[in-house]
């Protein structure tokens, strides 16, 4: 075993291996991987081998099509067989809701390049002749299914990476690692010390005890995972001679089945609802190539679906039943990305779906190691997604409620209720009680609309306009006539001082910095130019600035931030819920407020993006004239000991003004009648500033900054694409993210998000187009729900075009 390298691999399952052989196409042969017991011996030896390309985040969609595509590739360079029987596959829709699901699936997959086809129920008997057809409505068809081998898979990455040049040591367990002071770590193996530059952690099921050799606590849990294997069923050799063919893999929505044929007869998986964590605390690591003990009771339900939607299955023998374990993160989506805080410490775990995804994790983290970016928008698995309130309780919870939920549809409007109410501020009962129904991001209840007093605040899931919609109306109306307030903790907030800050600020943002009093919009850019932050910053004094960003990105942007920070000088704190807010919005905002402090905020005192420190009643608070509303509006600042007694003056305070609560449901209304775009919708780190719209707020005038040169270029050559506002055509539906644009009859883009604008009264959806069409007038369709729907392009904002009322 050599006693260095640049990069050190822990963990030989499959994304590892994946891992280790990106690595080695990119360049850097100077790498190993250590694995404990051998190749395969987590959770990757007893998988079923399926793979599919459909995921909800169309960015791990994309990877997925990636992993499938890369198998022809391993095998010739590895000569090592994949056992690869890329069949196609049909999802079976049991209800008109799921069947909307598959249409807006289909519609997705048509931007990524994928070849679904949404077909009826009989054509999926045709297909996969084993289906009582009577069970479904429909079906979606897509040809990037089928299975593998998952030992000869792992094998083939392995030893293309070997003949890359990578090493590989087996039966050697990681016993610690000890970062040394320049950040190269000694990875201390059972067969010695390795001194490797980078570390991953691809520790699959041993992943959070890796994680704790460098003090993380990971949110990862292990399911225990059954399939059974059949014994022969004729009709399946009579599929087999009928067509020629293996029979496709099918995925049973209603059933929560996956199957497939599997020699003579079929195998059969079911994500239970009675689902059950393993080994919830630690791994322990005499667990070998081990399977648990099998229980059929727990999957009883589901198989009883299955043996009526697949009837000939239940005319059978059960052969065998695999019950093993394997890791989910609490979304479902992989942990991918290097870690806050910790240099040259990397993570490629929570892979709940190596086959599908080991092919994209690999390539997107072998890109970050050796060229410091994933070159794809990796938001969906970043490791950063999650904060410090991913605990192992939370993680268990909402890993068990995922699990169950897995082949279960979860409509736009739905809030999954495990693990909540987790992270609260201190107005959540006084919200609640006047009738807020609740929302959670990163661990956090805000309101997302408020129910009339005597109503009850309950909501009925859809893709369609719901219970919500004239309440949320009501609401817009509401701040667009007199005054609402909001309750905005859920943001960002950082403070930076220090005699650096200024300099710092100004090298790591793309804006001009404000004079001291003052607030810009900013994006952050990254080396490629490319959006990865769109920021309120104000300076609150020489040396003290406060920045505004999206909450669920905190982590990913301290640990941006955290990387660059000089030795000496700046000071950055995430505030989290040290700070907390409130927003208040409307024409009658100003007249509010002015009840509330004893200084003069008439427009020409306190203008348009200017913040102050100020008392408002007893409170000491931060006052900044900025909202997302559009409106005339105000966004304030308090330690959280005084949130509910600021809201209560306000309330006390607006009642002759016509205050009433509104919801994060309205602000989304309001935001799409102005064209303001939003982090992880609008702008993430496949646009271009300019591309996004922010050009304006990017200065290329200043001193050199992270990402100018790209932006200047971007500016010279125009960048690729536009993002343009569209007033849709709908009925009761609008767009929710992610439905394709067509122009002239084919697919030129996609939307980022969209709802209903209900103050201008109109169906509004913000998309990226090519730039050459982006001053077209006509000829665009936005597909919602399967149906393709006239769209027109807008201009100007459909609410106060000129920003009067924002600034007047
Ligand atoms: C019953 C079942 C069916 C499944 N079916 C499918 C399917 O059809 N399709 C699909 O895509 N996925 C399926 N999966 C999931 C799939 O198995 C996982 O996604 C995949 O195996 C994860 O691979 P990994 O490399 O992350 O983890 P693992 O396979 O767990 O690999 C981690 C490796 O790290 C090693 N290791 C850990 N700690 C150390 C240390 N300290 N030192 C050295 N080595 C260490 C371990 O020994 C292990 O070999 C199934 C899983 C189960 C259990």
């Amino acid at each position: 075993m050599k006693t260095s390298a640049k990069v050190v691999v822990i963990g030989g399952g499959v994304v590892g291996c994946s891992v280790l052989y990106h690595l080695t196409k990119a360049g850097w042969t100077d790498v190993m991987l250590i694995e404990r017991a051998e190749l395969t011996a987590g959770s990757t030896w007893h998988a079923a081998g399926g793979f599919h390309t459909l995921n909800g985040d169309p960015n791990v969609a994309k990877l997925q099509q990636y992993t499938v595509e890369l198998y022809k590739e391993i095998e010739e360079k590895s000569g090592v067989a994949c056992g690869l029987h890329l069949t196609g596959g049909v999802m079976l829709a049991g209800t008109e809701d799921r069947m909307d699901w598959l249409k807006m699936a289909h519609a997705k997959g048509r931007y990524l390049g994928m070849h679904t086809e949404i077909i009826s129920a009989e054509e999926a008997k045709k297909r996969m002749p084993l289906i009582d057809e009577k069970h479904f409505v429909g079906a979606m068809y897509d040809p990037l299914e089928g299975h593998l081998d998952p030992y000869g898979t792992t094998h083939a990455y392995a030893k293309s990476a070997k003949i890359n040049g990578a090493e590989i040591v087996v039966r050697n367990r990681v016993l610690e690692l000890n970062q040394r002071e320049d950040g190269t770590w000694d990875v201390v193996t059972e067969q010695g010390t390795v001194h490797a530059e980078h570390v991953v952690n691809a520790g699959g099921l041993w992943a959070r005890e890796v994680g704790r050799m460098v003090g993380l606590e990971l949110p990862i849990l292990a399911m225990e995972h059954m399939y059974l294997l059949t014994e022969d069923i004729p009709e399946v050799a009579e599929a087999n001679k009928a067509t020629g063919k293996e029979v496709i893999t099918a995925l049973d929505f209603e059933g929560e089945i996956y199957t497939r044929q599997e020699r003579g007869g079929m195998l059969m998986g079911t994500y239970e609802k009675a689902a059950k964590p393993w080994s919830e605390q630690e791994t322990p690591w005499d667990f070998g190539q081990n399977l648990l003990e099998p229980d059929l009771d727990r999957i009883a339900p589901e198989l009883e679906v299955g043996f009526e939607h697949f009837p000939s299955y239940g005319n059978t023998g059960i052969k065998k039943i695999i019950n093993g374990p394997f890791t989910f993160a609490p979304d479902g989506n992989p942990l991918v990305g290097p870690i806050r805080g910790l240099k040259n410490f990397w993570v490629a775990c929570g892979v709940m779906a190596g086959f599908s995804q080991g092919g994209g994790v690999g390539l997107a983290l072998s890109n970050w190691i050796v060229k410091g970016d994933p070159g794809f928008d990796v938001w969906g698995m970043d490791v950063a997604r999650y904060g410090d309130y991913a605990t192992l309780a939370y993680t268990n919870a909402k890993v068990r409620e995922n699990y169950s939920r897995r082949f279960r549809i979860r409509f736009p409007n739905e809030e999954l209720p495990a693990g909540r109410p987790f992270r609260t501020t201190p107005i959540y009962d006084r919200l609640l009680a006047d009738g807020a129904v609740m929302g959670e991001s990163y661990g956090l209840e805000y309101p997302l609309w408020f129910a009339p007093k005597g109503m009850d605040a309950k909501e009925v899931f859809s893709f369609r306009r719901s219970t919500d919609f004239s309440h949320v109306g009501n609401e817009v109306a509401r701040v667009r006539t007199s005054v609402g307030v909001m309750e905005t903790s859920g943001y960002a907030k950082y403070r930076i001082t220090g005699e650096g800050a200024e300099a710092w600020l100004s090298y790591m943002l793309a804006n001009k910095i404000p004079a001291t009093g003052r607030m810009v919009l900013t994006p952050m850019l990254n080396d490629n130019g490319k959006l990865i932050g769109d920021f309120t910053l104000a300076k609150l004094g020489a040396e003290e600035f406060l920045i505004i960003g999206s909450g669920p990105a905190e982590q990913y942007h301290m640990r941006w931030f955290e990387a660059h920070l000089p030795k000496s000088g700046v000071h950055i704190e995430a505030l989290g819920l040290n700070m907390v807010g409130l927003s208040i919005a409307g024409p009658n905002s100003r007249a509010l407020l002015a009840k509330l402090t004893s200084k003069d905020v008439s427009s020409s005192a306190f203008p348009f993006m200017a913040i102050r420190k100020m008392d408002l009643g007893p409170i000491p608070a931060i006052v900044g004239r900025v909202t997302f509303t559009g409106d005339l509006g105000y966004e304030i600042w308090v330690k959280p000991e005084y949130q509910r007694a600021l809201l209560n003056l306000v309330l006390q305070h607006g009642e002759d003004l016509g205050i009433g609560h509104f919801g994060l449901r309205a602000l989304n209304s309001m935001r799409l009648e102005k064209n303001f775009g939003t982090w992880a919708r609008e702008y993430r780190p496949i646009y271009g500033a300019l591309e996004g719209g922010l050009g304006r707020f990017v200065d290329l005038k200043k001193n050199d900054f992270i990402g100018r040169t790209k932006a200047a270029e971007e500016k010279e050559n125009g960048g690729a694409l536009r993002l343009i506002t569209f007033k849709v055509d709908a009925t009761d539906a609008d767009c929710m993210g992610d439905e394709p644009i067509w122009h002239d009859g084919k697919v030129v883009g996609w939307i980022t998000s969209g709802g209903y604008g209900h103050w201008v009264k109109a169906s509004i959806a913000m998309g990226y187009v090519p730039k050459e069409l982006a001053d077209k007038t006509d000829g665009f369709e936005i597909e919602v729900i399967g149906e393709r729907r006239k769209a027109h392009p807008i201009r100007e904002a459909l609410f106060d075009p000129k920003g009067e009322k924002m600034r007047g």
